[in-house]
């Protein structure tokens, strides 16, 4: 039976190294400061950012919260994203995503200074990663090969799958496993809804990572014996006391034939929330050319 690969252990170390990190900058007079911004009325993006604002207060990042109505214009979005540009306490900048419907999200998006955009969306910061000079990385993919490095599978030259092409995860991961060095120098594939048939690459795969937000889309048949597999998917199922979440991997079936696999809740998710404090401590770091050693 596979291992489970425990992200929320290894999202306490990555908590605590950003602590570290966050009382050396405290010692050269620098708090590091997120901004969460949210247009939405969607309960769980509420939920998010309070999450968000817990874990940095967990950690001594200091955080603000901008909350705007959805029916105002979207140029107070964008004054509020330009104020926040413009102000030296804040370090990263988060907009909460989806925003409302009558804002133009790409625009808003590349509003956000570069340098403070610890989501990694602007396209200056996913041109960085696709030329291999990353940046920013969004927090996801990034907690994804962090996981991978920390459980001791080796990428370098590993065949791996990556069943999702969104923006958000996807290609990122694709991008960066893609790229040269530690954790990376992967031979990447990445499959969608339009590939033709999806277990002829899954099963030959080193390492299968499924972001495709259908519930339990890979299966067992479809890996091979030996394979890593990292569960991305956050599907709510059921409802009332039966609702409960499960992955996009059939997890029952996927470890009895995986050599490891990351749980639904506690796998993916902590490592996310975990590198938005490491990428917000890195912005910091940088706007005050302060060095802290790298890993
Ligand atoms: P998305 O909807 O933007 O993209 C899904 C991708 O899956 C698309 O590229 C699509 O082509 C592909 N796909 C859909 N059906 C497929 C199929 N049958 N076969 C192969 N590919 C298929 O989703 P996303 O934002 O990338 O998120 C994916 C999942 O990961 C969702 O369940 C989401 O909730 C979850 N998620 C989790 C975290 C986390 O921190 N754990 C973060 C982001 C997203």
């Amino acid at each position: 039976r596979a291992d489970v690969i425990d992200g929320e252990a290894v999202a306490a170390q990555v908590r605590e190294t950003v602590a570290g990190a966050v009382e050396r900058l405290e010692a050269e007079g620098v708090t590091p400061g997120l901004a969460t911004v949210l247009m939405s009325d969607d309960p769980a993006s509420e939920t998010y950012v309070r999450m968000k604002q817990r874990d940095c207060a967990d950690v001594g990042i200091e955080s603000r919260h901008v909350e705007l109505d959805t029916d105002a214009p979207q140029s107070e979005l964008f004054e509020t994203i330009d104020d926040l540009n413009d102000d030296p306490a804040i370090d990263g900048i988060l907009i909460q995503r989806p925003l409302t419907e009558s804002v133009d999200e790409p625009t808003a998006l590349r509003r956000v200074d570069p340098e403070k955009d610890v989501d990694g969306f602007h396209p200056e910061n996913v041109g960085r990663l696709v030329t291999g000079d990353p940046r920013f990385v969004p927090c996801t993919p990034l907690g994804i090969q962090r996981l991978l490095v920390e459980a001791g599978v080796e990428i370098p030259g590993s065949d791996v799958v990556v069943v999702g092409r969104s923006e958000l995860v996807g290609k990122p991961l694709a991008n960066l496993l893609l790229n040269r060095g530690d954790g990376a120098d992967a031979t990447v594939t990445v499959c969608h809804s339009k590939t033709d048939d999806l277990a002829a690459h899954t099963s030959r795969a080193d390492v299968v990572v499924v972001a495709a937000g259908v519930p339990e889309l890979v299966t067992g048949e479809m890996l091979s014996a030996g394979s890593t597999v990292i569960d991305v998917g956050i599907n709510a199922v059921g409802e009332g006391d039966d609702r409960e979440l499960i992955g996009d991997v059939e997890y029952e079936s996927a470890s009895q034939v995986a050599d490891a696999i990351t749980p639904v809740p506690g796998g993916v998710g902590p490592m996310t929330r975990a590198m938005l404090l490491e990428n917000t401590v890195q912005a910091a770091a940088r706007r005050a050319g302060v060095e802290l050693e790298t890993e």
